[in-house]
């Protein structure tokens, strides 16, 4: 992945489940927020050792606050960043 992409991706909020309505969906993948949300790591104190952990939850982009889950991000190529 470039890095400047990668980079951006870990700077992006990472979400719980206080910040988004746990009944809506990601519009990518359709999974339900609650499931993404179960499926991570929530406590994300413990150490991260990089990329994995940090590309786990729900996020948001700042400019048009759409939420998504961030694996999309990292498996994705985004042609508009
Ligand atoms: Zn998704």
């Amino acid at each position: 992945m470039d890095e400047g992409i990668s980079r951006l991706i870990y700077s992006l909020p990472t979400l719980t489940k206080d910040d988004v309505d746990i009944h809506d969906f990601c519009p990518i993948c359709f999974v339900d927020f609650k499931t993404i949300l179960e499926d991570s790591p929530s406590d994300s104190d413990t150490s991260i050792d990089g990329s994995e952990g940090a590309a786990s939850g729900l996020t948001k982009l700042s400019g048009c606050s759409h939420v998504f889950c961030r694996k999309e991000y990292a498996s994705f190529s985004f042609p508009f960043l």
